[in-house]
């Protein structure tokens, strides 16, 4: 089954807690063991897993993320958004949850993560459960 969630971002750089949208396309999948998979078909844009629990964790990761891929390099690609670019692949497009229990198994602190670096836009996510 694949989903297609639509997210839409508020900020230049910015960081979304996706797990309740996630967990409801397993909810409403009906599988209770398999797997999870989640892909970001952008190039400026990722996905990650981290604690949810602290709204400061991300907000680190995000100043510096933004502080080491600096702004001010001599970039050579022309659109003029390479740092985030460069994000984006760091971070990586994909993930892979499992599922057990008809749920994400997931730690207890943490949470998926969209990952806006050249925003504000509205972005997908491509979510493919795969019951076994
Ligand atoms: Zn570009």
């Amino acid at each position: 089954m694949l989903t297609t969630l639509t997210v839409r971002t508020g900020a230049p750089t910015e960081f979304i807690d996706l797990t309740p949208q996630v967990a409801e396309v397993v909810r409403t999948s009906g599988v209770a063991e398999g797997l999870c998979h989640l892909f970001v078909p952008h190039t400026t844009a990722a996905i990650t897993i981290n604690e949810n629990a602290d709204p400061t964790v991300p907000a680190d990761i995000l100043m510096v993320l933004n502080k080491v891929i600096s702004e001010r390099e001599a970039y050579r690609h022309r659109e003029g958004n390479s740092p985030a670019h460069i994000k984006a692949s760091l971070v990586g497009p994909a993930l892979t949850v499992i599922i057990t229990g008809g749920k994400l198994l997931l730690g207890t602190w943490q949470g998926i993560f969209f990952c806006e670096f050249d925003g504000p836009r509205t972005r997908k996510v491509h979510v493919k459960i795969r019951e076994g």
